[in-house]
């Protein structure tokens, strides 16, 4: 069975598409600057080089055609007829708590989704278009949504609950849902593969660093907690967004600079978190060698994200009462040995002990902690993809 999977931005879409036997990724890539000058397709079939295709394409639909054009290629290609294409996985953003697992799509679904964008006003309305353009070209397809947020509906009240009027949650569905699910969810799993054994009374807390940021709390393989909210921007501190605030900093803003609900949230989104604070960049690559120079505010950006980080393991350590595992994943969890080891340094009183030597580890599946650590530190590339389309191939064949 051969699943496409397909993640729309606003302006960008990434696709693989995997031979469930043996889930091997048979070709994948990117479109960039949909609807924008310039758009242009990055192809890579699996042992060859890449190709880059640049093209008008003014709408998703426009560049999904280009994707199955392309895998229909004669070198570059992977089928040799649509037909081979089984089923199609969609990564939507917010199923809020409608969606507690992924979904076969019907109408009424997307109908469901589009009640939703409230929730995910950035987010959600690419992944429905990509949805419905999938729709009319291949109407015959079957297509599944997976949702960040559905790993996260196993977490109690107590971690979603916001303590604001409970009429808020009930109204307008305010509450935590968490994000990166299936981030989590993919990297969590390995755990139990690699040391052998089941996730039943373990607790773990998944560290996904990339741009964007959040933690988990994982207790007996459920998300428990998690460090996003009823929107990507609370919690750690990431390339732009601030993260965890005062959030009588808003009101504070508006009041005195006169800004608008939108501009505020522009500089809480946009210009915050290590760009913020560094006035360097959202790259903790640029960050990592501004602060190497002794820049000052460089090196206060990577210590407070740093610190963060630490912060949120301790209280989900606490709240869970106790910790296992600890996992690090996305750009620069899988690359920066320097900010996994500034994140562990001073959890050795949880029983965290980094193994300087294996912590210099890239890109790859690995154990960084000492042979004797109580709390075991691994090091793994996340794959959401791969979630996507054993969720797709799981619910299409139901
Ligand atoms: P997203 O999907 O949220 O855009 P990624 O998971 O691709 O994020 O992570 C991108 C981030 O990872 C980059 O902004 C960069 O800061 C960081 N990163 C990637 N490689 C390295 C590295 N070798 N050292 C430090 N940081 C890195």
């Amino acid at each position: 069975m051969n699943v496409l999977v397909i993640n729309c931005g606003s302006s960008s879409l990434k696709y693989q598409l995997i031979d469930m036997d043996g889930e091997k990724v048979l070709a994948k890539g990117l479109v960039e600057r949909i609807g924008i000058e310039g758009s242009l397709l990055k192809h890579e079939k699996t042992g060859l080089d890449k190709l880059v295709i640049e093209e008008n394409l003014k709408n998703h639909k426009d560049a999904i055609n280009l994707v199955l054009k392309t895998l229909l290629d004669a070198k570059y290609g992977a089928v040799k007829s649509l037909d081979e294409i089984d089923a199609i996985g969609h990564r939507v953003v917010h199923g809020g708590e409608k969606f507690a697992c992924s979904v076969v799509i019907n109408d009424e679904v997307i109908d469901t989704m589009k009640e939703n964008i409230g929730l995910a006003p950035l987010h959600n309305p690419p992944n429905i278009i990509g949805i419905e353009a999938c729709k009319e070209i291949l109407p015959d397809v079957p297509m599944v949504g997976v949702f960040d947020t559905a790993f996260h509906q196993t977490m109690p009240p107590v971690s979603y609950i916001y303590p604001l009027p409970y009429e808020l949650y009930e109204e307008m569905k305010i509450r935590r849902y968490g994000f990166h699910g299936t981030s989590h969810k993919y990297v969590s799993e390995r755990v139990a593969d690699l040391t052998g054994k089941s996730l039943e009374g373990t607790k773990m807390v998944t560290c996904h660093l990339g741009n964007g940021a959040s933690l988990t709390a994982i207790k007996d393989g459920c998300s428990f907690d998690t460090s996003m909210g009823m929107t990507p921007l609370e919690g750690l501190v990431m390339g732009t967004r601030c993260g965890d605030i005062d959030p009588a900093i808003v009101t504070f803003l508006m009041d005195k600079q006169d800004m608008t609900a939108e501009q505020v949230d522009n500089l809480m989104n946009k210009k915050s978190g290590v760009l913020g604070i560094s006035g360097v960049s959202n790259d903790f690559r640029d960050i990592e060698a501004e602060a190497e120079k002794g820049n000052k505010r460089a090196q206060l950006a990577l210590d407070k994200f740093a610190y963060t980080v630490k912060k949120y393991i301790g209280s989900y350590a606490a709240a869970m009462g106790g910790l296992d595992y600890i996992v690090f994943t996305a750009g620069l969890g899988e690359n920066s040995s320097s900010a996994r080891k500034e994140i562990c340094d001073g959890l050795e009183f949880l029983g965290v002990e980094i193994d300087d030597e294996k912590n210099k580890t890239r890109g790859k599946e690995a154990e960084i902690s000492k042979d004797g650590s109580k709390v075991k530190v691994f090091v793994i590339p996340t794959n959401e993809e791969v979630v996507i389309a054993r969720d797709t191939k799981e619910f299409t064949s139901k």
